[in-house]
């Protein structure tokens, strides 16, 4: 399947995406978890995106197209891939349209999961991920501890809090979103192939994705 998944930082996103890659071998794409391991690896792409990441500000449009431009054109997404994170902008939408065009791919769906604000505050300052920039794996101090305080289940590296996820970085991210990508929902109910999905539980979220799809 190819699918966008929009939505808040912490709806869930990432969590449904992972989900859904075991349905049928598609591969998640998340522009947050390349960025944050380029930051980590230290490479010229980490350099350019670290400030503006801190900050809880969007990254250039060019340097994400840049990007996703190369990352659709492996060999996995073949059959089929999640769009997690990406687009951001109308921008963004307006240059994956031409790019998408371009390569002969028809997405079949664009899901924005909606979450309430409040969930969306506790998850984030709740969330951990692990700092081994191959692996980031998510954990929640209430609902999904590591097993070991402090420890990555999956690769034993330090399980942290993203520099992103302060409370005055989570207040900017929920206002860029707001004003930056809420719009793209305008954008893709336009283009005809728009789901909406008023969901807390990733199950829940799942079953409606498959229920729209057919499967
Ligand atoms: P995320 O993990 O998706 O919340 O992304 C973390 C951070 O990476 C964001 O706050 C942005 O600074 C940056 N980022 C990720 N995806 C994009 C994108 N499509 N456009 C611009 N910046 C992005």
């Amino acid at each position: 399947m190819k699918l966008i998944l929009l939505g808040a930082p912490g709806a869930g996103k990432g969590t449904v995406a992972k989900l859904l890659t075991q349905m049928d071998g598609s591969v998640q794409i998340s522009t947050g978890d390349i960025l944050r391991g380029a930051v980590a690896a230290g490479t010229e792409l980490g350099k350019k995106a670290e400030a503006a990441m801190k900050r809880g500000d969007l990254v250039s449009d060019d340097l994400i197209m840049g990007i996703m431009e190369n990352r659709l054109q492996e060999p996995d997404c073949a059959k089929g891939f999640l769009l997690d994170g990406f687009p951001r902008t109308i921008p963004q939408a307006d240059a994956l349209k031409v790019l998408l065009a371009k390569l002969g791919i028809k997405l079949d769906m664009v899901v924005s999961i909606e979450v309430p604000r409040d969930v969306i505050l506790d998850r984030l300052s709740t969330r951990r991920t692990c700092s081994n920039g191959k692996c980031q794996a998510i954990y929640n101090v209430k609902s999904n501890p590591p097993k070991k305080e402090g420890i990555c289940d999956k690769c034993g590296s330090p399980v942290v809090q993203r520099e992103d996820e302060t409370e005055a970085a989570i207040s900017h991210r929920l206002e860029t979103y707001n004003q930056k990508t809420a719009p793209l929902i305008g954008f893709y109910e336009k283009e005809g192939m728009f789901v909406r999905v008023n969901a807390t539980s990733s199950d829940a979220v799942i079953a409606a994705i498959k229920a729209k799809l057919g499967k």
